[in-house]
């Protein structure tokens, strides 16, 4: 390894810091990314300390990537981060301090992040999570209006709003754009908005000091109430008891309710049977896997936005490339900005080629051809061995199709590189299975159905 010396490191590692917390604001860098020590870099891992299991699970969920991220554009020589329970570092920096709520009835709306107050709960918002700055497509267009009805309409709508969808695909975009959208048009609304494990942070912390009295007055005391990645709830008894409780309160007093998570209600796990039926009641809208198109229009808007200057055949292989989610796809383009200023060169497909060479390689090993294949064929319920025959009939006919489909989706393969797998057929065979499958997912519910969850449990 090459000039990884003391002094550097820790450079490097304050720089990181500094960028966690531009990026994801004081309270959350004070509440759980201060608290982390820097243990050791070994043979390209960074190992990081935290003081507590829970938090080690919460860095390693909701920062791991960028913090893994960050260090890498630090130092190439990192490929891997690990995070630690380090029962060394002291328990009570780990207390979260106290962090912002949207409530505009408090002083000093300026740009978003506001001071923290003291007996407040929740946390800060993003200044670019707006509906503005949210680019809509097939995949998304339902959960965006939904979004937008019930952040504009002023009165309750659908109660509550459930959005779901797998990493990375907007959730909490979403989330905070109708957050943004509600406290500009009706600032005497009272929001919270958390995630799920700060809900359950803050429940645990009340009852262990004792305090759940003040804990209930301040969530049944909202008028609207957002609950991120709802997902974390689910199996912890107590706090799911809790929330039921504020849930039903906050309901009966016609409040609205916004909740994410990466499952729909129903295959949500570890959830009470009453409180999954309750989570349904109102609108739950999904948002799907992005398209080519989607993620060609967001990695336009965002250029526009930075004016920053990549050509298009760059962004147009960047969308074909990065397909996992929309997080990796903006990772991959600031990188690039990244790059190029450092640099001083402009943007090239081949420079993006070697900047991004291990990001591209782990979006083509995302899933293989002979992965879709057995997946569908066990979906179906036929012989593997089915994908590549020369039976016509429509048993098994249909499901080569939809592998062949999945394929294109899913695979940066070319089609008449897909043909071959499925036993040396033709490029347009493949076209043609492409077409169909579209067609019949536009006409055919079920089938649309079944597609998709093909899909979702290929990329998972
Ligand atoms: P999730 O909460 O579903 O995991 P996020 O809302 O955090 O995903 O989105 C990940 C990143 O991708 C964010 O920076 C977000 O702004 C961006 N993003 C996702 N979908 C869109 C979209 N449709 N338009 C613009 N940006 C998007
Ligand atoms: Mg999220």
């Amino acid at each position: 390894m090459t000039s990884m010396g003391e002094e550097n490191l820790s450079a490097q590692w304050l720089r990181v810091r500094g960028r966690l917390r531009a990026e994801y604001g004081e309270a959350a860098y004070r509440s759980w990314l201060k608290p982390l020590t820097l243990l050791v870099i070994d043979d390209g891992r960074v190992r990081i300390g935290v003081p507590t299991d829970f938090m080690r699970d919460w860095v390693e969920n909701q920062y791991g990537g960028r913090l893994l991220d960050l260090w890498r554009d630090e130092n190439r020589a990192i490929s891997d981060l690990e995070i630690v329970t380090n029962t060394a570092v002291p328990r009570r920096a780990a207390e979260p301090a106290a962090v912002a709520v949207a409530d505009g009835r408090r002083a000093g709306v300026s740009d978003g992040r506001r001071a923290a107050t003291v007996d407040d709960i929740g946390a800060t918002l993003d200044t670019r999570l707006t509906f503005d700055n949210f680019v809509t497509g097939k995949p998304n267009e339902l959960a965006f209006a939904a979004a937008r009805r019930v952040a504009e309409s002023g009165a309750v709508t659908f109660n509550p709003l459930f959005l779901y969808g797998g990493v990375g695909l907007g959730k909490t975009h979403l989330m905070h754009a109708i957050a943004w959208q509600i406290r500009k048009q009706s600032p005497e609304r009272r929001i919270i908005y958390l995630s799920a494990e700060k809900f359950m942070y803050e429940f645990i912390r009340a009852l262990r000091f004792k305090d759940t009295v003040s804990f209930k007055d301040q969530f049944r005391s909202v008028d609207v109430l957002m609950i991120d990645d709802f997902q974390f709830i689910s199996g912890k008894d107590s706090t799911q008891e809790e929330f039921f409780h504020t849930f039903n309160a906050l309901v009966d007093q016609n409040r609205q309710i916004v909740i994410s998570a990466d499952k729909s209600p129903n295959d949500l796990e570890g959830i009470e049977e009453r409180m999954r039926s309750r989570l349904g009641w109102g609108l739950v809208a999904d948002l799907h896997p992005t398209t080519y198109e989607l993620r060609l229009g967001i990695l336009q808007s965002k250029v526009e936005r930075l004016k920053a200057d990549v050509p298009g055949k760059v962004l147009e292989f960047l969308a074909h490339k990065i397909t996992s989610n929309v997080r990796e796809l903006e990772g991959a383009l600031n990188r690039l900005l990244a790059y190029a200023s450092l640099i001083g060169r402009p943007i090239t497909l081949e420079s993006t080629q070697e900047v991004l060479h291990d990001l591209l390689r782990a979006n083509d090993r995302r899933v293989t051809i002979e992965e879709i294949q057995k997946r569908v064929a066990e979906h179906f319920n036929i012989k593997l061995a089915e994908m590549s025959s020369a039976r016509r009939a429509r048993a098994v006919a249909r499901p080569r199709q939809v592998a062949m489909y999945l394929a294109k989706q899913l695979t940066a393969r070319s089609l008449p590189e897909i043909g071959r797998k499925f036993g040396g057929r033709d490029h347009t065979t493949v076209m043609h299975a492409v077409r169909k499958v579209e067609e019949l997912r536009g006409s055919d519910a079920a089938f649309a159905e079944d597609v998709e969850l093909l899909r979702r449990m290929l990329e998972s």
